[in-house]
């Protein structure tokens, strides 16, 4: 993987996420892809559990920051009049209990000419109450440099809905898992309902994860959900693929 990340065969692919008010495109998720020259393209749940027990999530996560960063900032500098455009960058436990983190995001942001809330870093949910206290006291200096804070996999790390309330976040976002069980399973739908209404009354904003019908896609509408992500909308793609998206868009 060292040996890969230095003959540059991982791929930063990105995904959009919709704004289900305007329907528009505005956030898009960096998702790190390997180019492996024997097995193809690899998926990062192939290798970045490995990445993060041998630290190699370290360089490998800065540089997905480095060229995401890298790419947003020249589709800004391409298309001037465009809409603004969050990216979205996942940040791994490892990454996050780093002290250089905070320097490292800053002077990325800084070389690419972002602006700090161009960026919105995702944890997930069982990092984040893991370790609360510590996990908080980082994420409020991420927040000091003005960078936007997301939950990721909300549902999944077991943790109350009065979490969310003490930590400094900006958004959350609902597990895939919880999603495709809307219109299926009401109790699905009845969490999701919760998950949205604490969510919003505290003034996160929230993504629904994994939409994959239009069945789901009308009940996330109906509750209020702010953005939604998945194969509905389209698969995670080449930078190439949705720079065309985004201008047909
Ligand atoms: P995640 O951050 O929750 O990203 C969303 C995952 O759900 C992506 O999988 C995406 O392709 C997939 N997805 C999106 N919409 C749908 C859908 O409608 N149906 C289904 N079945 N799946 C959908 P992917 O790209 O395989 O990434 C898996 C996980 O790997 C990510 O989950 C994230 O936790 C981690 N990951 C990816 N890139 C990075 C990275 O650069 N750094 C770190 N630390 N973790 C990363
Ligand atoms: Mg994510
Ligand atoms: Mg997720």
């Amino acid at each position: 993987m060292r040996k890969a990340l230095k003959q540059g065969e991982f791929r930063v692919y990105y995904q959009p996420i919709i704004s289900l008010e305007t329907d528009r495109i505005s956030e898009v998720e960096a998702l790190v892809r390997w180019e492996h020259p024997q097995r193809g393209l690899l998926s990062p749940d192939e290798f970045i559990p490995l990445a993060e027990e041998t630290g190699l999530i370290l360089p490998l996560g800065q540089w997905v920051l480095e060229e995401a960063c890298r790419q947003v900032s020249l589709w800004r500098e391409r298309h001037p009049t465009a809409p603004p455009l969050v990216l979205s960058v996942n940040l791994s436990a490892r990454q996050l209990e780093h002290p250089d983190l905070i320097a490292d995001i800053a002077q990325t942001l800084r070389e690419n000419t972002l602006k700090p809330d161009t960026l919105r870093l995702e944890i997930t949910e069982s990092v984040a109450i893991e370790d609360m206290e510590s996990a908080a006291a980082m994420l409020q200096a991420l927040r000091g440099l003005g960078v936007q804070l997301a939950i990721d996999d909300f549902g999944t790390g077991y943790s109350s809905l009065s979490y969310l309330k003490h930590l400094p976040v900006d958004a959350v976002k609902i597990d895939r898992s919880f999603v495709q069980g809307l219109g299926l399973d009401p109790e699905y739908t009845s969490i999701v309902r919760a998950v949205i209404a604490v969510a919003k009354s505290i003034g996160l904003n929230v993504t629904g994860e994994g939409i994959e019908t239009t069945e789901q896609l009308t009940q996330l509408r109906a509750l209020s959900c702010d953005l939604g992500q998945g194969y509905y909308f389209s698969k995670p793609m080449p930078i190439d693929s949705i720079s065309t998206l985004l201008k047909a868009s």
